[in-house]
């Protein structure tokens, strides 16, 4: 059925100055470019992923949006017209991938950080130290997890994101003594001198799972829920599963990876103790963490998981990443993590059982700034995934589902997968990390105080800036001026 839609971006080549060289042809992972005697482009393929604009020799191309008009209609956005549209000819889901794109107001950018002046006197981090190692785990049984910063990469799936992704995010945390955590698609023998900076997830499909994997984690991790799709499973398309990944996610190759709902092992806080203790025992007592996705009730979930012996509880907020998901899904489910950050903190800050476990946030963490604000709020650390893929080359073009990812990230196709040198990849990771942490230095100098323990939980050098009153309270946030 014909699709009425019409194309988003125009790519635009100034002929005048194209080497008619061909390399724009070779790097787009989508096919938009056919060649006769000169580039030609197809503008209905393209996702403005700006790979061939990156590696065009004479800096000829020039992707824009498109200059259709569509008559103005506050309630009928073009894009609500065009999903109508796309529906209409498919009768499909419409899936999408990375994090939600709607222009919701994001809590970080209203809250400003406090410094010192005049009478109590901030600290220059380049002439004294600054203790950013962060320890995760239940401190009452002693600290589980050492990471040097309090950053940790989310958890991203081999199969969904690719083996070289996997290889630079391992050797990067390696590098940096953090975690990198494998996603629920199993570890790769390639990763394994890496396994002490590794989580491995165990997840409702239990991709990968078997003793061996679960002895060689530093921490397990129990993923109840995800961000971006809170309450429903995960779909791998069996194109996607190679002999390698079939291998890692112990599944036939080529066959879908489809992870359900719910685990089925798990419809109360009691299951959930019981897997915790499994796996546990099965690792000669690891860290088991929990993670959920940030929703209604948050700080009541959270609670149960702490009190069902989580060593961690892994707070994922709706403008966290995912590999696919549907759109109306991503778009409209969950709550902002900044809000669940300070109900999960003060929850169990009222409950006596704060020192049982740390909290890791995650989900659009895009900046130190957003990190110092997370702990601030009453996380112990962040994690990042969207960030990380963005240092690795991701230009958010949202194809991740597609298995075409033009900068080899979210594809299995080896002649894209190999655009990422994982050595290179590993190196990109690490200096994004220093380079927060520096920042958080900064931040931590500003405020006068030499230690990350000492924001952790610290709303009161926080203030709003255009938030109303009630999501102030919730925030445990004066408005600035007070
Ligand atoms: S990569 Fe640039 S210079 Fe080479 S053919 Fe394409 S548009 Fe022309
Ligand atoms: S990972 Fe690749 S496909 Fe996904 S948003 Fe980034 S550039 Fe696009």
């Amino acid at each position: 059925m014909k699709d009425y839609t019409q194309p988003e971006f125009h790519v635009d080549i100034d002929y005048s100055k194209c080497h008619k060289c061909g390399r724009c042809v070779g790097q787009c992972g989508w096919g938009v470019y056919k060649f006769n005697e000169r580039p030609i482009p197809d503008d209905s393929k393209c996702r403005a992923c700006h790979r061939c604009v990156t590696f065009c020799p004479a800096h000829c191309i020039t992707i824009k949006k498109s200059e259709l008009a569509y008559r103005e209609n506050a309630n009928w956005e073009p894009q609500t017209r065009k999903n109508i549209w796309r529906q209409a000819a498919t009768g499909g889901v419409l899936l999408t991938s990375m994090g939600a794109s709607r222009p919701q107001q994001s809590i970080f950018d209203h809250l400003v950080l406090d410094a010192c002046q005049v009478t109590n006197p901030s600290i220059d981090p380049l002439r004294e130290p600054m203790e950013l190692r962060t320890y995760l785990g239940n401190a009452e049984k002693g600290p589980a997890i050492k990471i040097e910063t309090p950053l940790t990469f989310a958890p991203m799936s081999y199969g969904a994101v690719s083996l070289n992704v996997h290889k630079s995010m391992a050797m990067a945390a390696s590098r940096l003594g953090i975690l990198m955590n494998t996603g629920e698609g199993g570890l790769h023998a390639d990763l394994y001198p890496y396994q002490d900076n590794v989580i491995v997830q165990v997840a409702s499909g239990r991709f990968g799972v078997d003793p061996e994997y679960l002895n060689r984690g530093a921490a397990i991790e129990i993923k109840v829920g995800q961000g971006a799709k809170p309450g429903i499973g995960g779909h791998l398309p069996g194109e996607k599963i190679n002999q390698e990944v079939s291998v890692t996610r112990m599944i036939p190759q080529g066959t879908d990876a489809i992870s359900p709902a719910p685990h089925h092992d798990i419809y109360s806080i009691e299951d959930l103790r019981q897997l915790i203790y499994s796996l546990k025992e099965a690792s000669g007592y690891k860290p088991v963490g929990v993670k959920i996705a940030c929703v209604n009730n948050v700080g009541a979930i959270a609670s149960g998981v702490v009190r069902a012996g989580a060593d961690y509880v892994y707070l994922d907020g709706f403008r966290g990443g995912t590999g696919a998901a549907p759109a109306v899904i991503r778009d409209n489910v969950g709550i902002p993590l900044e809000i669940a950050i300070a109900v999960v903190d003060q929850r169990l800050r009222d409950e006596g059982i704060r020192q049982q476990a740390s909290i890791i946030a995650a989900g659009s963490i895009r900046s130190s700034a957003d990190l110092a604000k997370a702990i601030a709020l009453g996380a112990d650390s962040c994690a990042i995934g969207s960030a990380a893929l963005i240092a690795l080359g991701c230009h958010l073009c949202q194809g991740c589902h597609t298995g075409c990812c033009s900068w080899g990230l979210t594809t299995q196709k080896p002649e894209l997968t190999r655009r990422l040198d994982p050595e290179e990849g590993a190196q990109r990771l690490v200096n994004l990390v220093n380079a927060w942490s520096h920042e958080l230095q900064e931040i931590l100098g500003a405020l006068g105080v030499n230690a990350i323990e000492s924001l952790r939980g610290s709303r009161e050098r926080l203030r709003a800036v255009d938030l109303d009153e009630q999501t102030c309270k919730i925030l445990g946030v004066k408005p600035a001026g007070m």
